[in-house]
């Protein structure tokens, strides 16, 4: 692969591994989580995305296309994005700037000369560079020539994976990364199925893993997957596997956002935490005596 699809570059990250660290965030996962922060890093091509906020009426996207998929009403453009999920060209016709594309090809290069802006800072911080997604395990071919030039600079990798791996490739990236991040969903296969289509048993990684150290990453959403079984899963994997030197509970946020694109995932907009709900969340890990606990980077004293 020449050319990785890349969602975004976040220089200045610190939360997705030790110090500052630049985030390459890659296109295209293999799981739908109902939850996902990132639905528009789901799918594994460059999409059309659609900011109705900003059309004037002008009518040129209809007239482009025929009027098929796109209607005018209250003299504004209402595009239907499951036609015009790639229709790209819609980028150049719009003259508001309506119409982006989520995903952008980019050479090893390219993405070498925007980390290395920071180098100095990394190296301060104890940072480096994360690779993560949507499923960035998916594009390892084009991240593998990508991590061997930035250990070049000795930079420090991590690599932030979903746990679904059905291409077999998680030990090829261990020569290379420093440091994984591995989300953990839930506890129950019926919490798998109905919300992220593809039930995941955390061990199957974790004992690949056994020689690396690795953060879980647990995305909580009320009532849905923060049930017992999960904080006693957590308890035994903690306490059977030492290479977890982590645990960062991550509470859900709803993050609207104004563009629209065809979603892949089933989304759903689930309740977001209050403070005593945290802090029961809290307590799940002081009774369970988990080590290494953070909740909103604070660590939880057991
Ligand atoms: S071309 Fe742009 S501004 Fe004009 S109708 Fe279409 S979306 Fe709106
Ligand atoms: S694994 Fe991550 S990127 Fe993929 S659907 Fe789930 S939350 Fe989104």
């Amino acid at each position: 692969m020449t050319k990785g699809l890349i969602f975004d570059i976040q220089r200045f990250s610190v939360n997705d591994g030790p110090g500052i660290r630049t985030t390459v965030f890659f296109k295209g996962c293999g799981l739908r989580c109902a939850w996902c922060h990132n639905p528009e890093s789901i799918a594994s091509y460059r999409q059309l995305s659609y900011d109705p906020t900003r059309c004037d009426g002008c009518r040129k996207c209809f007239d482009h296309v025929n009027g098929t998929g796109i209607s005018m009403i209250n003299n504004k453009a209402e595009v239907d994005m499951n036609i015009h999920d790639q229709s790209v060209d819609l980028v150049s016709v719009c003259p508001q700037g309506c119409f982006s594309v989520l995903g952008e090809e980019k050479s090893v290069d390219e993405i070498v000369s925007i980390i290395l802006k920071d180098i100095d800072y990394y190296r301060e911080s104890g940072g480096g560079v994360t690779f993560s997604g949507g499923e960035a395990l998916n594009q390892w071919s084009f991240i593998e020539p990508l991590a061997k030039k930035l250990k070049e600079y000795h930079l420090h990798l991590t690599l932030d994976i979903s746990g679904y791996d059905p291409g077999g490739l998680l030990p090829k990236t261990f020569d290379l990364i420093d440091l994984y991040l591995l989300d953990i969903k839930a506890a129950k296969d019926e919490i798998y199925q109905k919300y992220i289509r593809q039930t995941l048993d955390p061990k199957v990684m974790l004992e690949l893993l056994r020689n690396k150290p690795v953060i879980l990453r647990v995305p909580l959403i009320e009532d849905i997957n923060d049930d017992s079984a999960l904080f006693d899963m957590l308890a035994n994997l903690v306490n059977e596997y030492d290479n977890i030197i982590e645990t960062n509970l991550l509470s859900y946020h709803k993050l609207r956002k104004k563009q629209q694109f065809k979603l892949l995932n089933d989304r759903e907009f689930f309740t977001v935490a209050d403070f005593l709900k945290k802090e029961q969340w809290r307590n799940e890990i002081r009774i369970r005596q988990i080590r290494n606990v953070t909740m909103e980077n604070e660590l939880i004293f057991i």
